[in-house]
């Protein structure tokens, strides 16, 4: 039986990871931060480590000594990593480190190969002069959520250099009704089923010209998942190839609660812009389709009146 560990089990990719790996009859021991009281699907074994612990974090993976290794966890937004620059670089960077350590010594141990997947980001490219962003791209970040993705994705080339299946699994922005408001995708469909249902409001955000590849995130475990189980580990970018500024996402989700003029429902607040902020992100998934033959389902339409049907349920 394949055993599996996931870092980041109660966030929105671990909790479609989880139902996957379930679905399969895997094994599924899932990392859980002290006082997170999401509640876990049956049949998964929590453990209760921080991502800080270092010493923790390393006796977890000896002792679970698991095939798969799917590392979520982290600070996850750009928005916090500003407000928190030194804890973003110990979770989302360092911790990798300790994973991908204490997996080569499974490995060496066990005799058994250990597949390690980093949810890598396309913040590590920053602001990029190329279009779209690949796997030759350039990595140069521009805030500190980025820069220690950076750090963490070159370790994985290390580690597979020694000899680990590790993955770097380049992922663009990809939303669900399971994203938190504090991204923005999640903070619009809220606004916008918040406006119909009471006839009225703004919704009031940031950079409203940002473009960003926004896919379905059901399809971007998929895709993490292949590259775990593929016989080469490679890094690879998981995307769309499609993009669209705030302003569309938001004129789109408006448009499909129902509301007439979805211009006269957007206001702009600086409170809401970001020191540094790519003008576009947008991925080309060739090698995801070729090497893993992997391809989104949904389109943006239809992520966008997923997210929306949902809040409205919710409301109603
Ligand atoms: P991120 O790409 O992981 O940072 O995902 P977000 O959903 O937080 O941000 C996506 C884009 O939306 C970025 O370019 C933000 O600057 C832009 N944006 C515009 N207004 C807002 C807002 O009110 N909240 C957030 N989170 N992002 C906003």
């Amino acid at each position: 039986m394949t055993v599996a560990l996931v870092t980041g089990i109660t966030g929105q990719d671990g909790s479609y990871l989880a139902e996957r790996l379930l679905s399969e009859g895997v094994e599924l021991h899932g990392m859980v931060r002290p006082g997170d009281e999401a509640s876990l699907p049956d049949g998964v074994h929590p453990h209760r480590v921080d991502l800080a612990d270092q010493a923790g974090l390393r006796d977890l993976v000896l002792d679970v000594a698991p095939d798969e290794v799917y590392h979520l966890a982290g600070v996850s937004s750009v928005a916090r990593s500003w407000q928190e620059p030194v804890l973003t670089a110990a979770l989302t960077g360092m911790a990798s480190a300790v994973l991908l350590d204490a997996a080569l010594a499974v490995q060496e141990r066990s005799g058994h190969p250990v597949r390690v997947v980093q949810a890598s980001s396309a913040e590590i490219f920053g602001d990029p002069d190329r279009v779209p962003q690949d796997e030759g791209t350039t990595v140069r970040p521009t805030n500190p959520y980025g820069a220690a993705k950076a750090y963490a994705h070159h370790l994985v080339g290390v580690y597979r250099a020694r000899g680990l299946h590790a993955v770097g699994a380049i992922l663009f922005n990809h939303e669900s009704p399971r994203r938190p408001p504090s991204f923005v995708t999640r903070k619009i469909t809220q606004g916008a089923a918040r406006v119909a249902v009471d006839g009225g409001g703004v919704i009031t955000l940031g950079n409203l010209d940002a473009r960003r590849d926004w896919g379905w995130a059901p399809d971007y475990v998929d895709a993490l998942v292949r590259a775990a189980r593929h016989h080469t580990a490679l890094d690879v970018v998981v995307a769309t190839g499609a993009t669209h500024s705030v302003r569309e996402f938001a004129e789109a989700a408006l448009a499909h609660a129902g509301v007439g003029d979805p211009a006269a429902h957007l206001a702009t607040d600086p409170a809401f812009t970001r020191p540094t902020d790519a003008a576009q992100l947008v991925g080309d998934p060739t090698r995801a389709r070729t090497e893993l033959g992997w391809s989104p389902t949904r389109s943006f339409e239809q992520i966008v009146a997923a997210m929306v049907d949902h809040d409205l349920e919710l409301l109603r």
